[in-house]
C-alpha cells in the first residue's frame, strides 16, 4: 500500500489527485491492472468528475449545500454533521482502470479529493492490483 498527504485549502474544497496517483503507480512500475484509491476519513472523500471547467465542482458545492442544508436541527457533537453527509453521498472510494502504466481516464476526468471540513492535512491510500502478463 502507498500513502500520499494533501493539504486541503479551505472549508470545502475538491483537489486534484490524478497527478500523485500516477506518480505512485510510476514509482511502482504498475503496467496493467487496478488501483484503488482510498481516503480513510469520514469528513473528506474520492470522486471523478471534470477537471477542465473548475465551474462543475464550484456548481457541485453548491448543490451540495442546498442538499445537505446547514440549519437542520443536527445532534453530533462536533457540529460537522453536513460534512460527514456530503461524504457519505461522494463516497470514500474509487477504483481506476490502469494500461501501460497510465490511469484510464475519460478525457475530461480527474480525480478529486472532496474536503467537506477542512482546511486539513488529508491521507490517501492506494492499492495496486498488478495484472500484468
Ligand atoms: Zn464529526
Amino acid at each position: 500500500m502507498k500513502e500520499f498527504f494533501v493539504e486541503t485549502p479551505e472549508r470545502e474544497a475538491f483537489v486534484p489527485i490524478t497527478e500523485h496517483i500516477q506518480t505512485a503507480i510510476d514509482a511502482a512500475g504498475l503496467r496493467d491492472g487496478l488501483c484503488t484509491v482510498y481516503v480513510p476519513h469520514t469528513t473528506a472523500g474520492v470522486t471523478i468528475n471534470e477537471g477542465a471547467d473548475p465551474d462543475v465542482v464550484r456548481d457541485m458545492l453548491m448543490a451540495f449545500g442546498r442538499i445537505v442544508p446547514d440549519d437542520l436541527p443536527y445532534r453530533h457533537f462536533e457540529g460537522n454533521s453536513t460534512a460527514h453527509i456530503k461524504t457519505a453521498m461522494v463516497g470514500t472510494s474509487t477504483t481506476i482502470l490502469v494500461r501501460d502504466g497510465r490511469l484510464q481516464l475519460g478525457t475530461w476526468q480527474t480525480i478529486y479529493l472532496c474536503e467537506f471540513d477542512g482546511p486539513r492535512r488529508r491521507k490517501v491510500w492506494l492499492h495496486f492490483q498488478d495484472q500484468g502478463a
